[in-house]
């Protein structure tokens, strides 16, 4: 095992943390963007995320405005118009969504409804020629964001997923801690769970949210195996636990499975909806890396094999939302596109044929 000195390590992470403020991702050059251009979001569903991290990470954010809202809610498009100031015209409800093709006012369509509505709204936004970022899961199927990433490239314009995590520092640091630095990655351990409550919530219908644990918190687990090995996985074997089955007679609750990734790495994931636990281990062959808490809004915290992480805490969704802006600005894709969203669906499918015949299923 190679030995670096204490120095060693803060100078590289020193580095690493420049990088990572200045890496294309984060946005950091505000003498390429004039400090006074925003692009114009409309949240579309004003539940939780929306009213709560959304639309105050646009107020945080750099280059993003709030435009508009697409809301079933009378009573919450009026709350909402009063406490961000929008104008009755940028104001719609599902029915009248479509007339946004007309309003020059918004650049971007940012869905945030359950699983299973964002393909009919993510195609209807790229229908009215609007940029388009959705949340994660993209969609509940392959054959759905398939057809999503089908409509925006029709119709010119640009898709991305909420994948927060990718413009976030700690995140970033296991991505590049992945790139070899401590040799090639041998094994990573990724699981986020939590305890679900409400019994009668979409997250527990299939019809809306498309699956359980899984499609809501464990693609987060995989999108980190992916980017601490940098690799695609290649096969899977999974298992699935449920220790109440009148809850979760709809979706799955526990899930764990193992990733086979092209170099030989193994991933050992596991995710929940009975209990919490939100860890990134990445082993390297003379090293390792650990996030604890990994997945949630923060403040992450990490360590190595050589001592603590610090590294800047920054808010998710803006600095996510400024890297899109940007990517508008300078016609560039986002990392984070629907091709991106697309090869975790693969994942997932796989992972459920994976639990239904018992097997090792490639994917
Ligand atoms: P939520 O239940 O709080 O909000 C859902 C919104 O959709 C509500 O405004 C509700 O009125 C509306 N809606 C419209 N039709 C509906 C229907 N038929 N059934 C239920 N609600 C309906 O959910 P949320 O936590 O805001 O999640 C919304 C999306 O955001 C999901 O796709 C979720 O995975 C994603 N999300 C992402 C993150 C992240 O960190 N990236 C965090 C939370 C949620």
């Amino acid at each position: 095992m190679p030995h670096y000195s204490r120095r060693d390590f803060i100078a590289r992470l020193g580095l690493g943390a420049t990088a990572l403020l200045t890496a294309p991702s984060i946005i950091s050059n505000a003498r390429a963007i004039p400090q006074d251009k925003k692009i114009s979001i409309a949240l579309v569903g004003l539940g939780y995320y929306s009213e709560f991290q959304l639309a105050p990470a646009i107020m945080k954010s750099q280059y993003c405005r709030l435009g508009g809202i697409v809301t079933g809610t009378p009573a919450k498009a009026e709350k909402w118009k009063k406490q961000y100031n929008l104008p009755d015209k940028s104001i719609y409800s599902y029915e009248t969504f479509d007339r946004i093709a007309n309003n020059k006012d918004i650049d971007v369509v940012y869905v945030v409804l359950p699983n299973s509505m964002h393909r009919e709204f993510v195609i209807r936004a790229a229908k009215a020629g609007k940029h388009v970022i959705c949340e994660k899961p993209m969609a509940v199927s392959v054959k759905e964001a398939e057809e999503m990433i089908a409509a925006c490239k029709k119709a010119g314009v640009k898709l991305s997923v909420g994948y927060r995590l990718h413009f976030e520092p700690f995140n970033q640091e296991a991505a590049r801690f992945g790139k070899g630095d401590f040799g090639k990655v041998k094994m990573v351990e990724s699981s986020f769970g939590f305890k679900i409550g409400d019994p009668t919530q979409w997250r527990l219908k299939k019809a809306l949210a498309g699956g359980g644990a899984m499609m809501d918190v464990g693609i987060y687990a995989i999108q980190a195996s992916r980017y601490s090995t940098g690799e695609e996985p290649i096969s899977v074997t999974a298992q699935e636990f449920k220790t109440d089955p009148v809850k979760f007679k709809d979706v799955d609750e526990t899930i764990f499975w193992q990733l086979e990734f092209p170099s030989g790495a193994v991933a050992s994931s596991m995710t929940s909806y009975a209990s919490y636990i939100e860890r990134l281990y990445i082993s390297a062959e003379s090293g390792w890396l650990e996030l604890n808490p990994a997945y949630g809004y923060g403040p992450l915290a990490g360590k190595t094999h050589q001592g603590p992480l610090n590294l800047p805490i920054v808010n998710h969704q803006a600095a996510q939302m400024d890297d899109f802006a940007k990517c508008i600005f300078e016609n560039k894709e986002s990392n984070v596109s629907g091709e991106e969203g697309l090869k975790d669906l693969k994942v997932i499918e796989a992972i459920y044929r994976a639990i239904q015949t018992g097997g090792k299923v490639k994917i």
